[in-house]
This record gives C-alpha cells, structure tokens and sequence, in this order.
C-alpha cells in the first residue's frame, strides 16, 4: 500500500513556526525561506523564525470573490506585514478584523487558523494569519 502524504503535511512544522532565512552579509530577512539570499545573492544564511514576532500591517487587499473551500471565510483579506525584528515581509490572511477597521502600520500578531478544508475529503488545511494585537485594558 502506497501512503500518499500531502506536500502541505511535510512543510506544516515550518509554514506553523514561520521560518524564514536571514543573510549574514547584507542582514535582511528574507520569506520564505530560500538557499539564497534574495537581496544580493549571497549563500551566506541562516534560518530564524518569525512565530513570536508581532508585524506592522503595510497593505491590504480585499477579495469578495470565493475561491472552491474558502466561501464562508467571504471576503477574504490578504495583508502585507513587515516583522518588527527581522523587518521581514510576509504575505498572509489577515483575520478577527473587519475590513473598515484596519489601518496602515497597525500591529498584528500571527495565529494559527484553520484556513480551507478541502471538499469531501475534509482534509482541513491550517495556516498563518495575522489579528490585531488586543491592547491590554490599563
Ligand atoms: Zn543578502
């Protein structure tokens, strides 16, 4: 019997711990995570990771289009954050915010969230996403 293992199943340790690589020569951050440097090319890298880093929101989109397993999530928002230590830029759904609500340079922080679940294989499919840091009540 041939177990087929879904590539989203090897990478899920990664992809849950947000790993990215940092270059020791040029010191930028880089995600995903690559062999080499995407800013100069350099092999000289190493792996870090982003999970208990809170992001600054740069942009947003809004897609009010359901794509097949995404329909009750509608609409669905893909935010561009930047890392606030490693100054790494990540693309990801931005969750537990309405639309109207959200604001350039707001702080977020990544979650775990079930993102699709894929048909009547009810295979579910967990993800990154990124909610506004609740302010602590002083
Ligand atoms: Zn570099």
């Amino acid at each position: 019997m041939r177990i087929f293992i879904p590539p989203a199943w090897r990478t899920r340790v990664d992809r849950y711990r947000l790993k990215a690589t940092r270059c020791k020569d040029c010191g930028r951050t880089g995600y995903p995570p690559s062999e080499v440097c995407r800013f100069c090319g350099s092999k000289n890298i190493e792996t870090v990771e982003l999970i208990d880093e809170t992001a600054k929101l740069i942009t947003w989109t809004i897609i009010y289009s359901a794509m097949d397993g995404f329909e009750e999530r509608r609409p669905v928002v893909i935010g561009i954050l930047e890392t606030q230590e490693h100054k790494a830029r990540i693309m990801a759904p931005l969750t537990d915010v309405l639309p109207e609500e959200l604001q350039p340079g707001m702080e977020m922080e990544p979650v775990l969230r079930r993102i699709s679940e894929e048909g009547e294989s009810g295979l579910i499919n967990y993800g990154i996403a990124y909610r506004p840091v609740l302010k602590k009540v002083e």
